[in-house]
């Protein structure tokens, strides 16, 4: 994997990042394929509406359909027949998230599954172990996300289990698979500041952070956002986890961070609610009724060039499987739509009024 920054409109970078199985431009947007699939979209039509990378769920791929599957089938790009570069997280975050019990050992964590309750364990060479059959171009570390509060003597603690996690899983690296480290700390500068120093020490292909947007206020979260991105190496890709607000994003690469993903996207087309250049949509109102006008007048994507208002809401309201498939079409398409204008105004240095431009429109 290599990274190059092209070009710099302060700290906000444009750049490349080359894997075996194509290049990412970046500041990059990754779409969220838990299960190997992004929900309601064909591989076709996410190549047709630009992304150059997604991201698939350790924890729920364990789970199901488990890696002795996904190991028989040729591992995940050919499962899901999906050919450009894929990260993988590292099941960290989902075990503890998602699962309804857990106990976090020296050497990994015991859960049980949110879906049939039985018990498993996953540390970090166990997380290793899996990325590798999973086949993925980009591993992440296997971490602790604490919740939101988090008082300083726990989160000082977690920080050196995430650490020495991390160290064990750049012992295990997988031939061929770039592995991200993750920093953590909560909400205090001084562990984010150690968490990012210790994990540079070790060295890794990429940094990302991670532990923001757990309910903390966006004050908050985004001072963690401009203190951290200063820590991370200029010449690695850095990784904000789990960031899919407009604003917030804007505010990342405007520090400096290149990587995205979120499920916001996907989910809300799902529950019918739409980014448009005019703001968020709830496409079940009623004033949409009989409007014949497309949703976004400013999208060129196929759901806008093709489809009324009043149609998109119909197809909702009836629970058609056409609306989830048209409805995520335009929400990816204006996601990854944003980022390819994000990257010219900081190829033009316009990076800044460009941002101002997005922080007026009410998402
Ligand atoms: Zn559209």
């Amino acid at each position: 994997m290599n990274f190059l920054i092209t070009t710099k409109d302060r700290n906000a970078r444009r750049g490349l990042l080359a894997t075996s199985r194509g290049t990412i431009n970046t500041p990059a947007f990754m779409p969220v394929g838990t299960l190997g699939t992004v929900k309601a979209m064909s591989p076709d039509e996410m190549k047709e509406i630009g992304a150059e990378i997604i991201l698939g769920n350790t924890y729920h791929l364990y789970l199901r359909p488990g890696t002795n599957v996904i190991e028989q089938l040729g591992g995940l790009h050919s499962f899901m027949n999906w050919d450009l570069p894929m990260l993988t997280d590292s099941g960290g975050f989902q075990v503890f998230s998602l699962s309804p019990l857990r106990k976090i050992r020296e050497d990994g964590v015991e859960f049980r599954s949110h879906i049939d309750g039985s018990l498993h364990f996953i540390g970090p060479a166990e997380a290793m172990k899996i990325q590798g059959i999973l086949g993925s171009d980009v591993a992440m570390v296997f971490d602790e996300c604490i919740p939101y509060p988090a008082d300083h003597e726990y989160a000082a603690r977690s920080i050196d289990l995430t650490t020495s996690w991390a160290r064990t899983c750049k012992g295990n690296q997988n031939p061929g698979q770039a592995l991200f480290a993750i920093i953590q700390g909560g909400m205090y500068k001084d562990l984010r500041r150690k968490s990012a120093e210790d994990l540079l020490d070790i060295g890794f292909d990429g940094y990302a952070v991670g532990g923001v947007s757990v309910g903390e206020p966006k004050g908050e979260m985004h001072e963690i956002i401009d203190f951290s991105a200063p820590l991370l190496p200029e010449d690695k890709p850095r990784y904000l986890m789990g960031i899919g607000d407009f604003g917030d994003m804007l505010k990342a690469v405007e520090a400096g961070f290149d990587m995205f993903d979120c499920i916001m996207p996907t989910r809300n087309a799902r529950n019918g609610t739409l980014f448009t250049s005019l703001g968020r949509i709830s496409i079940k109102r009623e004033e949409f009724k009989c409007d014949d006008g497309p949703l976004d007048p400013h999208c060129g994507c196929y759901t806008c060039r093709n489809y009324s208002r009043g149609y998109l809401r119909h197809l909702f309201l009836s629970r058609e499987i056409l609306s989830m498939r048209l409805n995520t079409y335009h929400n990816l398409y204006f996601y990854l739509d944003f980022f390819r204008k994000m990257r010219a105004s900081i190829e033009t240095g316009t990076f800044q009024s460009f941002k101002r431009e997005w922080e007026n429109i009410p998402f």
